[in-house]
């Protein structure tokens, strides 16, 4: 750096930017904090901020420099690490005033995504996440600061990681080398390469040591930046991957599970669907247990046993919701107060919610359920913690701790008799207005207080000269008024302000030392926050069950689902017009081979089902008359169909990289959805895979599996495959019209309706017509199946005429699948122009 930069405060920003070259460096100057050179160009950038410089525009070496003021720092901050970014805090260790020469700065804390104190009341966690590399696997550390939890897990492979971390979306990922960047860096996420470890007792818990290596590394990384304590992390939960239904990032987006696939958003998911919680902590526990539903019998059986308890009983239903309602964020708040970021509003609401326990207990004396009577048992009221917040605080104290008003009277007598002091201080004051407007004759004389002059009286110039001479002592003069005092009022003046001052500190400490009574309970008070989310949770999912007429399923061998819906859509076309379908599996019969027009619902109906497997396997009831469900291990999806080319996404790669991930992962315990498979290919090449898809399915994995296609010629599998049975959805034509009916019956569908369609949506006469005969000519040949998969060509002229045929026919094909109702303008023209240029291929 040029000489010109070396004044004492520079070197002393460098020496600090120098440990934080990831970070934006605050640096406090003041009444502000500023950033220098790159920071600063960025951050003026991000943040629309006005970029100045330090030494004046015109220097030769300009330093550029933008700020923002102390007090309203956070908002700025919160958007930085929205962007992804660092932030380290560099504040003055010292009071100017009382210091000589370059004040002391130290970093207190570097804020970073994954470790930003997120707002109380979000509904979504925070998740920091340390994945290490090692011998015996990739250890996975999962943290939230913002509430104290954490998990464990190991991971066999690197694919598996990306995956873990996909469908998870962190806030931010540690790695510890740079191969593991490598394959995390595609998901966007923040990520960054340490290497500092710190062993912990909190990871007790931990399987083996490729998980306590993950956790020495996020635990070192919190140390490095929080620069604070840690007490509120509690110990971290180990979990392997097996104990839950494994849902990858494909399949929740392909299902919905937490964003609307149209518009992106939580609303239109079956989280939104199903997420009826009161509390942030309920909102939060809610989408865990929709990450990870469960694989284990008897803990579905026990949330179930809950959730029928509570949706027996109405009264108790919506009075225990009525108290959640006073229930706060005590996750988060618990967390600040750990942080010592606890305001004594927090401690208001803390001690709110502690109030509401008794009622909450008295509540559940009539629940019968297991779950409900263990999580009586772990209600704790806290009542001498409660008795001593209600003593301690006032019932709506300000946002800030520095300026008192806080304390409730009677708490202390030293508080009480500075405040006295300070109150009759201003009493008198008021009184002296009074009795010196009788003695002046001046009735406009006022008392007045500014921060630089204290107390003064006022009289305006004209009747100055009414006054007495040396009856005040002059202080200032204004246009219109000239202001005084008086010893005696100066006198009083010392006395306000001085019990003002103490008064302040005085609540301060008081309030941080009830602060640390709070923080004592840090272990307690985080296992009622763990019992309250999971009683918002249960009661949510009792709610939503009669909201929504929703049955309970029985943990069975087989599938047996008599008129199940699909959740969403249900809601979205209103119940009276939704139509339920049946769904039958068994051992003989483990797969469906679903044909039927396009919009005909045959996605719906495979999304319907994953849906129900997954809200049994949550705990929750499902949309159905009855429905008898096994534990499904994972889930695949494939959507291979024009619902996929919304995202702009389906590449035929994709579409076989998702295919080999369900073929070669999946078990006989999986679920398999396969929805028109091989529509990215011509028609042959697609329709050949598809088929060998579903015998490999059959013969070697026995997934329960549900293969819808548009691929007619595959019905035929059923007299090949005895596990496979063909059903279709069914749609009807009247007065030369299709009419969906949205029913799922067995056997195949017996014709396409493409062109139905393409006449519904208003293609020309001619080309409708046109379809037709071509149709006509083409069903009066072979089915490709007789003719060509049997038959090899055995000449050249052989080889021309079919491709020729083949040309013809896929083309027609594929024009006849394209579900132009669901395409706009720009799918359509992507269409076209792809079946133009196979046309030219020819
Ligand atoms: P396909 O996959 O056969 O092309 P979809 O499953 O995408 O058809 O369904 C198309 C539309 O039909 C859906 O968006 C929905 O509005 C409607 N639909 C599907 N199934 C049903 C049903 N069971 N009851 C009522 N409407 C349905
Ligand atoms: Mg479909």
């Amino acid at each position: 750096m040029e000489i010109i930069h070396q004044t004492p405060m520079m070197k002393q920003y460098f020496s600090i930017k120098a440990d934080h070259p990831d970070a934006f460096l605050f640096y406090r100057l003041g009444d502000f904090y500023e950033l220098f050179f790159e920071d600063a160009q960025i951050v003026a950038k991000e943040l629309e901020l006005t970029l100045t410089s330090k030494n004046g525009k015109n220097a030769e070496h300009p330093i550029p420099m933008c700020g923002v003021p102390h007090h309203s720092a956070a908002i700025y901050i919160e958007q930085l690490i929205e962007k992804g970014f660092n932030v380290a805090i560099c504040e003055q260790m010292e009071d100017p005033k009382a210091t000589k020469g370059l004040v002391k700065r130290e970093v207190i804390q570097v804020i970073t995504p994954g470790t930003y104190m997120a707002a109380l009341g979000d509904k979504e966690n925070r998740y920091l996440v340390a994945v290490t590399n090692h011998p015996l696997g990739y250890g996975v550390a999962r943290g939230d600061v913002t509430t104290g939890e954490s998990w464990l897990t190991t991971l066999p492979t690197r694919e598996a990681v990306r995956r873990e971390m996909e469908g998870l979306l962190p806030n931010e990922v540690l790695v510890s080398d740079e191969r593991l960047k490598d394959v995390l860096a595609p998901l966007g996420i923040p990520l960054s390469v340490q290497t500092d470890r710190i062993d912990s007792d909190l990871a007790v818990d931990a399987r083996d040591e490729a998980q306590r290596d993950a956790f020495a590394l996020l635990y070192a990384y919190l140390t490095r930046t929080q620069k604070r304590s840690l007490d509120h992390l509690q110990p971290a939960v180990a979990y392997e991957v097996e104990q839950h239904m494994q849902l990858d990032a494909n399949t929740a987006r392909n299902l919905e599970l937490f964003r609307s696939a149209r518009s992106g958003e939580r609303k239109g998911s079956l989280l939104a669907l199903l997420d009826e919680t009161t509390t942030a902590m309920g909102g939060r526990l809610l989408k865990r247990w929709l990450e990870q539903p469960l694989y284990t019998e008897g803990a579905i059986e026990a949330r179930l046993d809950a959730v029928e308890n509570l949706l027996d009983d109405f009264m108790l239903r919506d009075q225990l919701r009525e108290q959640l309602k006073y229930v706060y964020d005590i996750e988060r708040l618990v967390a600040k107060v750990g942080y010592g970021t606890a305001n004594a509003r927090d401690l208001v609401q803390l001690r709110d919610t502690l109030s509401r326990i008794p009622d909450v207990r008295a509540l559940l004396q009539a629940v019968t359920a297991s779950r409900l009577r263990q999580i009586d048992a772990e209600l704790d009221s806290f009542e001498e913690l409660a008795e001593l917040l209600h003593r301690a605080l006032v019932d709506a104290p300000p946002i800030s701790t520095k300026e008192g008003g806080m304390i409730r009277e009677g708490y202390s007598s030293e508080l009480d008799e500075l405040l006295e002091a300070k109150a009759n201080g201003k009493t008198w004051i008021a009184n002296l207005e009074q009795q010196e407007r009788l003695a002046t004759g001046i009735k406009s004389l006022k008392i007045g207080y500014n921060r630089v002059f204290g107390y003064y009286l006022e009289v305006t110039k004209a009747n100055a000269k009414l006054l007495e001479e040396g009856r005040y002592e002059r202080k200032q003069t204004l246009t219109n008024a000239e202001r005084y005092v008086t010893p005696e009022l100066k006198e009083k003046e010392a006395l306000i302000l001085g019990a003002e001052e103490k008064s302040c500190t005085l609540e301060y400490d008081l309030f941080v030392a009830l602060r640390d009574e709070v923080k004592r309970e840090t272990k307690p008070l985080q296992r009622l926050a763990r019992s309250l989310s999971e009683l918002d949770v249960l009661l949510s999912l009792a709610i939503v069950a009669e909201k929504r007429d929703y049955v309970r399923p029985t943990t069975a061998k087989h599938v047996q689902i008599d008129r199940g819906r699909h959740p969403v859509i249900e809601t979205v076309l209103g119940r009276g017009e939704y139509v339920a379908n049946d769904l039958t599996l068994d051992d003989s019969r483990r797969m469906l081979l679903i044909t039927g027009p396009n919009m005909s619902g045959k996605s719906t109906y495979m999304r319907q089902f994953a849906l129900i497997a997954i809200m049994h396997q949550i705990g929750s009831f499902v949309p159905a008359e009855a429905a008898e469900l096994p534990l499904f291990d994972r889930i695949f999806t494939r959507i291979g169909a024009a619902d996929d080319l919304v995202s702009g996404q389906s590449t035929f790669m994709v579409e076989m990289t998702e295919t080999r991930q369900a073929v070669t992962e999946a078990t006989e315990h999986s679920l398999i959805l396969l929805d028109e498979i091989g529509r990215g290919t011509s028609t042959y090449d697609g329709m050949a895979l598809a088929q060998a898809i579903v015998e490999y399915i059959a013969a070697t994995i026995g997934a329960k599996t549900l293969f819808s296609t548009h691929y007619h010629e595959l019905t035929v599998l059923e007299q090949t495959i005895s596990t496979l049975e063909n059903v279709h959805v069914r749609a009807v034509e009247r007065d030369g019209r299709v009419v969906f009916l949205h029913e799922v019956h067995p056997g195949k569908a017996d014709k396409s309706y493409g062109i139905h369609v393409a006449e519904l949506a208003d293609l020309p006469a001619d080309l409708i017509d046109r379809a037709r005969s071509i149709l006509e000519h083409l069903e009066a040949e072979p089915a490709p199946d007789e003719a060509k998969r049997e038959t090899r060509p055995t000449s050249e002229t052989d080889v021309a005429q079919l491709s020729l045929f083949e040309k013809s026919d896929s083309l027609t094909d594929e024009l006849l699948a394209l579900d132009l109702l669901a395409m706009n303008p720009i799918e359509a023209m992507q269409a076209l122009y792809a079946l133009q240029q196979a046309a030219k291929k020819g």
